[in-house]
């Protein structure tokens, strides 16, 4: 797609890696209970792969865990991270903690801010949104 360097990420353990050849887009923390437990953290940090980029697996595929709706997350079976988000087959965005280096994008906002964990406490200067962000549909 471009000349960028390649985005690449992978696990704690190193199993499941990937390659991104292209670009990252949206980048949020969603501080709902849900998220919380599927990140392991005090919220997501997530962002999705732009529409034209190219993602592969470079070492071992994430194990799926359905969350409803054709959405998933993909998981290292061996050392448990939290690598992505799927929908249906595709992978639709990567958890910001397990790109290596420099992602290219920030959180640009932060949601379910209000029910975050009473340890919580949000740094920085991105927008903070109760629930969704306006004119959003999901996250
Ligand atoms: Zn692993
Ligand atoms: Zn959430």
């Amino acid at each position: 797609m471009s000349d960028r360097p390649l985005i690449t990420g992978g696990c704690f353990c190193g199993d499941v890696a990937y390659e991104i050849d292209g670009a990252l887009q949206s980048g949020r923390a969603c501080h709902c209970s849900r998220c919380r437990k599927a990140f392991s953290g005090a919220s997501s940090a997530y962002a999705e792969i732009a529409p034209g980029s190219t993602f592969r697996w470079t070492g071992r595929e994430p194990v799926r865990f359905d969350t409803g709706g054709g959405w998933g997350m993909g998981f290292c079976g061996r050392c448990g991270s939290t690598l992505c988000g799927l929908m249906g087959e595709k992978v639709h965005g990567v958890t910001l903690g397990c790109v290596n280096g420099d992602p290219g994008v920030e959180i640009d906002y932060h949601l379910f801010v209000g029910s975050r964990a009473p340890w919580d406490h949000i740094g920085g200067s991105a927008p903070q949104y109760e629930a969704h962000p306006p004119a959003s549909g999901s996250d």
